[in-house]
């Protein structure tokens, strides 16, 4: 095989994926190989071309329920994880985790991603999803985005409006592209100030999130409607105004009302903290973290005639 010819024994076979993932869930990946820099990045991605293998891309592995038989075909992972300031800008590697880069940005006075302090994963995950969190996104800060075409192994570089972000979107999820670095445009601000928003905003995702269990954060995207109209009556009648005005209904208020929270099946449950964490409370596998968030969702459409979708991304089943 060309990829094993050109990475030799860097190339893992069977690395169980539930060690890369915040669920702790995922069998294995056929082959897995971590890329130091863009030019391994490059041939990884013309080898496995040329074997014709699938590739899939891991980040930290946060926002993704890998199945329980694993992954086909090459998991690759972005290795470069260097954060380095110049001027106002914040130059990050894919790889790098995103604290790190909160940390660097904060510590050298630059502001403009302190929402995201406490967002688990990479720069390159978060990137593609255009995280967020606290009224801030990815996109806010975004200057340019270097990737590698995953059909063609070239490099191109994105501005911010190429990226198309939006609502946990970008052209990153609807192309074929490895994110490996991305420059990020802050401004000045007052560092005392800035590390502390930090420290609190963690502070306060500790207190609210159920992070003594596995998960990938919130499986659902909040439902959004243009008028009250729109929404069953029902529903209507249970909306608290702040949703009500703001036209965004957060995901786990439906679980609420729906009485979901804290429903189990086998070790999948939907935390009775936060009901758009559907966590893994030991030994959950895939299967049955798939099969309850199926059931929420179909509840919520026949309580509701809500359709959810996932935030979360399927990776290695064969429904996505
Ligand atoms: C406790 C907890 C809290 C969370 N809170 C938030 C929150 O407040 N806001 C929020 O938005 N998210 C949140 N998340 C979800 C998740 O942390 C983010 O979406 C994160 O940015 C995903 O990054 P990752 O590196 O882990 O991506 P992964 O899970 O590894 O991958 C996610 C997707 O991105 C792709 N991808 C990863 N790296 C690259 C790359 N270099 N190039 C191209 N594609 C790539 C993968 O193929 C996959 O499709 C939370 C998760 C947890 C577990």
């Amino acid at each position: 095989m060309k990829i094993l010819e050109l990475f030799g024994d860097r190339v893992k076979k069977g690395e169980l994926l539930k060690n890369h993932t915040t669920y702790r869930i995922g069998g294995p990946a056929d082959l897995y190989l971590e890329v130091k820099n863009v030019a391994e990045a490059a041939k990884a991605v013309k080898g496995a071309k040329e074997d014709g293998l699938p590739v899939f891309v891991l980040g930290g592995g946060s926002n993704i329920l890998v199945a329980d038989a694993g992954v086909r075909g090459l998991v690759i992972v972005y290795g470069g994880r260097e954060v380095k300031v110049e001027g106002n800008r914040l130059i990050a590697d894919a790889g790098a985790i995103t604290f790190l880069a909160v940390k660097m940005s904060t510590e050298a006075g630059l502001t403009g991603l302190e929402w995201a302090a406490g967002i688990p994963g990479t720069v390159g995950g978060a990137i593609r999803g255009n995280a967020g969190a606290y009224g801030g996104e990815m996109k806010d800060r975004i200057d340019t985005v270097q990737a590698v075409n995953l059909e063609t192994g070239d490099s191109a570089t994105f501005n911010r409006p190429s990226c198309l972000f939006g609502y946990r979107d970008s052209v990153f999820k609807h192309a074929p592209w490895f994110i490996v670095r991305a420059a990020f445009a802050l401004a000045p601000g007052d560092r005392d100030e800035l590390v502390a928003k930090t420290v609190d905003l963690v502070a306060k995702r500790r207190a609210k999130l159920p992070l003594e269990y596995g998960s990938a954060g919130s499986v659902f995207k909040s439902f959004f409607f243009n008028d009250l109209s729109e929404l069953s009556e029902g529903l209507r009648k249970s909306l608290p105004s702040k949703y009500a005005e703001s036209n965004r209904i957060p995901a786990g208020f439906f679980m609420e009302l729906a009485g979901l929270k804290g429903k189990c099946l086998g070790g999948a449950m939907i935390s009775e903290q936060h009901g758009n964490f559907f966590v893994n409370s030991g030994s959950a596998t895939a299967a049955e973290v798939r099969e309850l968030i199926d059931y929420a969702k179909m509840k919520v459409k026949e309580d509701f005639n809500v359709s959810l979708e996932e935030e979360i991304q399927y990776v290695g089943f064969e429904k996505v």
